[in-house]
């Protein structure tokens, strides 16, 4: 991305010249209706800061990693899972996740739920859960019914 001092906000949830990207391959991982805005990387800056778009019925991946996520709800109202609780989340909420706590988001209601999440430039590979780790994170009802499989 070419440095601009000022990128103005759009409509949407858009930024001036910042590319609407995939979430992530397709078929990589499970995931429904999710976009991704890299908003600054810096090799000066060993940090990306990403924006995260999931719509309506959508959710991010169910995953974990050693790479901490540091999350500020910016639309919308949701739900993320974080280990073996899950947590309504409202517009300018905080969410740390640290290293090796399953995740996912999903909003609620009929709006998206977007959000900016900083992580680091370099990161190791998500985790996708295991029939062991269904199980475990089954073992919460609230859990169960989150994730859905
Ligand atoms: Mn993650």
């Amino acid at each position: 991305m070419s440095v601009k001092p000022v990128r103005p906000f759009s409509s949407n949830f858009r930024w001036d010249g910042v590319e609407l990207l995939r979430y992530k391959e397709e078929g990589s991982a499970p995931f429904r209706d999710v976009t991704r805005q890299v908003l600054f990387e810096d090799p000066s800056i060993a940090a990306q800061l990403r924006y995260f778009e999931v719509s309506p019925g959508g959710y991010s991946t169910l995953e974990r990693h050693q790479h901490a996520h540091a999350v500020l709800i910016l639309r919308g109202r949701g739900r993320v899972l974080l280990g073996d609780t899950v947590h309504e989340l409202n517009t300018n909420d905080l969410v740390s996740i640290p290293g090796m706590v399953w995740h996912q988001f999903r909003p609620s209601g009929d709006a998206p739920l977007g959000f900016l999440c900083m992580v680091n430039a370099d990161r190791d590979k998500p985790q996708l859960p295991g029939a062991d780790d269904l199980a475990e994170l089954r073992i919460h009802p609230a859990v169960a019914a989150f994730i859905g499989i």
